[in-house]
């Protein structure tokens, strides 16, 4: 007996049933991402404001739907272009992305398989792959081959999960000892730690205490010791910067970790934007005592050439993290029950996208040595840029570079001037270079990630500031 659907249930199938509908719509976009990957002459662009949009784009939803045919014109014409590229090689700005081609053509994938990442019973295959890529960083750390962890989407989850596992180990630790909890929990940190170091606090409603860096942007030992000995164990842990954002300037990693000597503490290491080069030889030994830290972060979509969004969050212990993060419902308890590993159990996220993929097939892909040299070439780019500055009359280096960010002056301008520059820089489509500052005082800063940005590019900017 057959029944006859309801209309409703056969328009339900619309968007799903392959039919030549979707057959197309699936080629057209397919194409114009392989177009998008494959140029390399994509400008720069700058935003629109909200009603030049308005204009352009109109309201663009309705109860029948424009087709894919305008939408994607839509995309591609209008709402694409008022994106930044952050991938442009004139892109110098915050951090830039740069992705290698089999990374972001990998993303497709991720989302082409539907895979879940938040569990092993769902996702064992893209688990082990991300796991494996995990492995890989915890070796090239020196962490213990039981270090684990998961990708999340950015540093700041990154970094809030591992100081709630740390705040979770603190609190256990005080209990065991039959201690009460301390009126305040705090995390010791440096003056030139990165802002969700300060979010991530508000959010767990714990206090910073802040040592300041020296001159050189550097968090020293002696500053952490203070800390450590005015806070006692109401300090859940110590955050060291392994490449600050404004400067990329390394805290004293190895005299802070050899603190541990005298107390034990928990390391949490922030590189989110510069633990990458830990993985160079050049750079590597500004990362001495990384091999004790009790956590780390380091976002792939940084400097590990891989598309927004992905941060590595590795744990020494994962147990400790496991306890405090896994997630308890009834309808979990297939998962919960299990002894498998589930990277939901890592972070404060649960439904997760299998986010460590497009690293893992690029790295499978090319191999570790050329991510290395890719890191590589940043910082020599970032040192001969430093040299240019320096041979310079009207400008200079506000600290000289460890990493690949350079920060300088031109002598005499104020705030405007940077602002009219690089308005000019944009509107040019030459650069991208937001102005910043720096103990109130005006600068430029350029961040270097892409190995197609070349010194000329550097030069070339250099030269608009006369
Ligand atoms: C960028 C950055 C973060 C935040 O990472 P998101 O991925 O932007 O959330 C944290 N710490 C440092 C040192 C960073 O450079």
């Amino acid at each position: 007996m057959t029944r006859d659907l309801p209309a409703p249930a056969v328009s339900a199938q619309r968007m799903h049933a392959i039919t030549e509908e979707t057959t197309q719509i699936v080629d057209m976009v397919l194409e114009y991402a392989r177009r998008r990957i494959l140029s390399d002459d994509t400008p720069l662009d700058k935003p629109f404001t909200p009603s030049e949009l308005r204009r352009l784009a109109g309201r663009t939803i309705s109860d029948e739907g424009m087709g894919a045919r305008r939408a994607l014109a839509l995309f591609e014409n209008v709402l694409a272009p008022s994106c930044i590229t952050t991938e442009h090689p004139q892109y110098l700005s915050f951090i830039p992305s740069a992705p290698s081609k089999a990374a972001t053509a990998f993303d497709l994938i991720v989302s082409a398989t539907a895979v879940y990442g938040g569990s092993w019973l769902e996702g064992s295959g893209a688990v082990y792959a991300e796991n494996d890529v995990l492995a890989w960083l915890a070796h090239e750390f020196g962490l213990p081959e039981t270090a684990g962890g998961v990708f999340v989407q950015g540093g700041t989850i990154g970094n809030l999960s591992a100081l709630v596992a740390a705040r979770d180990h603190a609190d256990r630790l005080r209990r065991e000892a039959g201690r009460a909890r301390p009126e305040r929990w705090v995390v010791v940190a440096s003056s030139e730690a990165h802002s969700s170091i300060a979010s991530a606090a508000r959010v767990m409603d714990i206090d910073v205490v802040v040592v300041r860096a020296g001159d050189d942007g550097v968090m020293r030992a002696d500053g952490v010791r203070d800390a450590l000995r005015e806070h006692g164990d109401a300090v859940i842990a110590v955050v060291v910067t392994g490449g600050s954002t404004n400067f990329g300037i390394v805290d004293d990693l190895a005299g802070v970790a050899a603190l541990k000597d005298e107390r034990d503490f928990w390391l949490h290491v922030d590189g989110a934007y510069g633990l990458a080069a830990a993985l160079t030889e050049i750079a590597r030994p500004r990362f001495a005592g990384l091999e004790r830290a009790d956590s780390l972060i380091v976002d792939p979509h940084k400097w590990l050439f891989t598309p927004f969004d992905s941060c590595a969050l590795l744990y020494r212990d994962p147990e400790i993290a496991r306890l405090a993060h896994t997630q308890h419902a009834e309808y979990l308890d297939a998962l919960t029950d299990s002894s498998e590993w589930n990277p939901s159990d890592y972070s404060v996220q649960l439904t997760r996208r299998a986010r460590g993929l497009p690293l893992w097939f690029s790295l499978a892909t090319f191999g570790a040595q050329a991510y290395r040299d890719a890191i590589t070439a940043s910082i020599e780019l970032a040192h001969a840029a430093a040299d240019e500055i320096r041979a310079r009359e009207h400008v200079r280096l506000v600290r000289d570079p460890q990493l690949s960010v350079v920060v300088f002056e031109r002598i005499g301008w104020e705030h405007g001037d940077y602002a009219h520059w690089s308005n000019r820089l944009l509107d040019d489509q030459h650069a991208f270079v937001v102005p910043s500052s720096h103990a109130g005082r005006p600068n430029a800063r350029f961040a270097i990630v892409n190995p197609r940005t070349t010194v000329d590019d550097l030069i070339g900017i250099l030269d608009t500031m006369v």
